[in-house]
């Protein structure tokens, strides 16, 4: 039986905005996406996370971190921790291939900092996803694999059902290149993902994990990856700073939204 599973929409604006024209950008973007069935969520850069709260604030659009620190405080210089957040965010990025990237974020840590966002009643997005190399040698599926199993095995499944957890699969040859996968790729890892959260726990349940696709979605191509049953939404990078891009995808994920409400196959908009 399909579970039921809301829709949702997160953009990510990375290391983009100002505290001074960040509130303006998501008033816009709040007003163009408009009252829909679809969980919407805008992740800022820590320091436009006020102004994009209160920007939002009644909108019913939720406010995300990009990152969180693995500790609850130290000495850290530097680092932004999850008790710090809560009152400036509901969602919360992690594992993001920027971060892998750039600040050598592994499985371990990121699963650290997951334990540290629900222990503070953050929505956790994780983030997944191949190397193009890794795509090109037939191992996308085993990558993501590991990275799940090492990021999550041995966490407490049920209490990251209860905190929400949502699967953001984001091949990284697909971000900010221009170049996104196919629904049918997103698709197929999609089952992966399912299968594996399976095997470590969270049994029957893994139906419950929202599982979206990132890399490059626009208003053009997001039908693609909607189409697809086991997508529920969109991690959306460059196009979130776009308001018309993010008016099309949102009002194209709530026409999803409805089709699969009237199908059943729909939970509940929380989340927001
Ligand atoms: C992202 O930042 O998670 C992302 C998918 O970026 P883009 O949409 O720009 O590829």
């Amino acid at each position: 039986m399909t579970a039921a599973r809301p829709v949702i929409i997160a953009g990510n604006w990375k290391m983009h905005t100002t505290p001074a024209d960040a509130g303006e950008l998501a008033t816009t973007i709040a007003r163009r996406v408009g009252e829909v069935d679809v969980v919407r969520v805008i992740c800022p850069p820590f320091v436009c996370l006020a102004a994009v709260g209160d920007a939002l604030a009644g909108t019913g659009v939720a406010v995300g971190a990009q990152n969180v620190h693995h500790e609850l405080a130290g000495a850290y210089t530097g680092e932004v921790s999850a008790p710090m957040l809560v009152s400036l965010a509901s969602w919360v990025i992690l594992g993001h291939s920027e971060r892998r990237r750039d600040a050598g974020e592994t499985d371990e840590l990121i699963g650290r900092k997951l334990g540290r966002a629900i222990e503070v009643g953050l929505r956790p997005i994780l983030c997944v996803g191949e190397q193009l190399a890794e795509r090109d040698a037939g191992q996308a599926p085993n990558v993501v694999q590991a990275q799940l199993h090492g990021a999550l095995e041995g966490r407490d499944a049920g209490a990251l059902l209860d905190a929400g957890l949502v699967i953001a699969y984001e091949p990284v040859w697909a971000i900010g290149t221009g170049r996104n996968a196919q629904g049918s790729d997103a698709a197929g890892m999609a089952d992966t993902i399912r299968t594996v959260l399976a095997s470590i726990g969270f049994g029957e349940r893994s139906e419950e994990v929202p599982i979206l696709y990132g890399g490059s979605v626009t208003a053009a191509n997001i039908p693609e990856f909607l189409a697809e049953p086991s997508i529920d939404g969109a991690l959306v990078g460059g196009a979130s700073l776009k308001p018309d891009e993010m008016a099309g995808i949102v009002g194209r994920a709530g026409v999803t939204a409805r089709a699969r409400r009237q199908a059943g196959a729909l939970g509940a908009p929380s989340g927001s």
